[in-house]
């Protein structure tokens, strides 16, 4: 089985009894293939590993979904990454952002896709003009990042594509987030958790869909509660006796 999951907000989210009996499980169950699926860039990430508390990724899908890279080899997954690469226009497309109102660079890395903070003074259609003009997607995230990415690079489609890399069937994967950028992930069919404590907009997009559970618990407690309902994942749960 395959647990494909948001950082912020989702497996570094929720109590610390929650995250202890999360981590405790991944790291004592080898049939489970980590992966991370976030916003932040690869360096952040690998800053976060600095706690050995975090169970180690297989996999790290960066850039919300604009990089990918094997965790214990630092090698980007090909032929993914190179057709990412090749989707993107390049700097072409920040320069021309600088012309946007009300955007506001972040600081964060940023590889194959630009970051900024977006607010209620933010020209978001000239913004979103400015990304068709170079085929690139623009997208909204908890009510403050923007990003602008290759044109149908997303956290869902990169994942998918990892899942052909690995021959992995799409019943044993988990999908698992917070906030508007993980939409594509459920986008994708696979069997997904909306953890509690999510972004108001992306629970009303997953409201009816019936592969998406919608969880109370917060952050890991919310992926622990999916789990349980999980064919895949479920007699993991009852073996370590968590549920
Ligand atoms: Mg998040």
């Amino acid at each position: 089985m395959l647990l494909a999951t948001d950082l912020d907000g989702t497996f570094l989210g929720g109590t610390d009894a929650d995250k202890t009996s999360l981590y405790q499980l991944i790291k004592e169950s080898p049939d489970v293939r980590l992966v991370f699926v976030t916003g932040r860039g690869i360096r952040s990430v690998l800053g976060l590993l600095e706690d050995t508390a975090l169970p180690r990724p297989e996999y790290i899908i960066c850039d919300v979904g604009a990089t990918i890279t094997h965790f214990p080899t630092m090698m980007p997954v090909e032929p993914i990454q190179s057709g990412i690469a090749a989707k993107w226009p390049g700097e072409q497309v920040r320069e021309k952002l600088k012309t946007v109102a009300g955007l506001l660079h972040q600081e964060a890395q940023q590889q194959y896709r630009c970051s900024y903070y977006y607010d209620a003074q933010t020209d978001i259609p000239a913004a979103q003009t400015v990304a068709a003009s170079f085929s690139c997607d623009l997208m909204l995230s908890a009510g403050k990042y923007l990003d602008v990415l290759p044109g149908g690079v997303n956290k869902g489609y990169t994942l998918l594509k990892l899942l052909e890399v690995l021959g992995t069937s799409q019943e044993q994967v988990l999908v698992a987030g917070d906030s508007m950028n993980d939409l594509a992930m459920y986008e994708t069919g696979l069997q997904g958790v909306v953890v509690g404590g999510a972004e108001e907009e992306l629970l009303a997009q997953t409201a009816v869909m019936r592969h998406v559970l919608q969880a109370s618990r917060i952050g890991a407690g919310g992926i622990l509660e999916a789990m349980e309902k999980h064919h895949a994942f479920a007699s993991l749960i009852d073996n370590v006796g968590l549920r």
